[in-house]
């Protein structure tokens, strides 16, 4: 059978030497005699995968020590209450910089919390642009200062992160993780839903600075990060099987060479549909400033909403999987995560061009 060439914004493309091993140890996994799903999440067995992704993950990263790696359910989503329900504190302001609907949908849930700002933002313009780090006034008092460092529906990402001394900076990793070399000693947290990067959906990594995790006995149990670090992320059961499938994603990543490859591979799949896209004599437009383009989320969209219908269409029929816009802005996208193999992209750009051979 022939894998598809997915380009799904996620849950999105997993590396097929991945499933191809999970395949393999489905029914015996660790000389259990069992699959992971049906081991007890205090076994011997499953704590060895739990650890082995934690301990890959700080090692791909390179993590410092005064950081802890959790592995939560909820979602980015939880996150977006979690962070101000942890960090916000009565008589302080958190600072939120919004660059798409993501981060607006974080600063909602913030307000429901505490005092909020918006700092910078590219709402005017469609969210087409990351603001300059000059634009970006940080509040020395503020609780933290909030980025989503890529932007999955419009296509635009970070390429260098705000100085913020002791204010926490917090990003919504979701959409880039492990697609970059980061600097993680800059952030405050890290947050990321594993179903673009990292494996499939039903696990967050949570990576936190540990002087930021306080026992706090008025929040819920379970939305207190002091609860999960305590625990090594097994206060209650957790998603087992995600984790495992974040485990061998992680060595796989690791095979590929680990992060600085990965990215000098995602710098040159989405220079193959850039390319494609500029040498359309605005045939194809991209959504995002060039300045801000992302590596992860190609935006673009053509001349008419007709035009893009057929492009759709003949896209999927050519057996191309979803390169539809976001359903809240249309156009078309092609999410080109760490999965997504260099020879897609390619076919993509070949694609495009001969689509538009054919239209004009
Ligand atoms: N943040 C970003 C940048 C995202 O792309 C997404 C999901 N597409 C989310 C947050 C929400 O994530 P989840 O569905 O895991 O809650």
């Amino acid at each position: 059978m022939k894998r598809a060439r997915n380009f799904n914004a996620g849950p999105a493309a997993l590396p097929e030497e991945v499933l191809k091993r999970a395949q393999n140890e489905w029914l015996n996994i660790e000389d259990s005699g069992m699959s992971v799903m049906e081991l007890s999440h205090r076994s011997a067995q499953f704590e060895k995968i739990h650890n082995h992704a934690i301990a890959t993950l700080k090692e791909l990263m390179s993590i410092p020590e005064n950081y802890e790696v959790l592995l939560l359910q909820g979602g980015a989503s939880l996150q977006f209450s979690m962070v101000p329900l942890n960090l916000l504190k009565e008589g302080k302001r958190a600072d939120y910089v919004l660059t798409g609907a993501w981060s607006d949908k974080a600063l909602k849930e913030a307000k429901k919390v505490g005092e909020t700002a918006v700092v910078a933002s590219s709402k005017e313009e469609k969210y087409s642009f990351i603001p300059s780090l000059e634009d970006i006034k940080v509040n020395e008092d503020a609780a933290y200062l909030h980025i989503t460092s890529n932007n999955t529906i419009y296509g635009t990402q970070w390429k260098q992160f705000p100085e913020t001394g002791n204010v926490p900076l917090i990003a919504d990793m979701s959409s880039d993780i492990l697609s970059e070399k980061v600097d993680v000693s800059k952030f405050g947290i890290i947050y990321a839903g594993a179903q673009k990067n990292l494996g499939p959906s039903g696990v967050t990594v949570v990576i936190i600075r540990k002087d930021l995790i306080e026992d706090n006995d008025q929040l819920p149990t379970v939305l207190n990060y002091a609860t999960h670090a305590k625990n090594n992320s097994l206060y209650n059961t957790p998603p087992t099987l995600a984790i495992y499938l974040l485990s061998l994603v992680l060595d796989w990543a690791k095979e590929q060479g680990g992060v600085e490859k990965i990215a000098e591979i995602n710098h040159n799949k989405s220079k193959i549909i850039y390319d494609a896209i500029d040498e359309s004599n605005g045939f194809y437009k991209g959504h995002a400033r060039p300045d801000s383009r992302s590596h992860m989320n190609v935006t673009f969209n053509l001349q008419t909403e007709e035009a893009e219908k057929q492009f759709l269409a003949e896209a999927k029929a050519a057996g191309f999987v979803g390169l539809n816009g976001h359903r809240s802005i249309g156009g078309c996208r092609a999410s080109i995560y760490n999965a997504v193999p260099t020879a897609h992209c390619q076919e993509l750009a070949d694609f495009m061009r001969e689509f538009q051979k054919n239209y004009q």
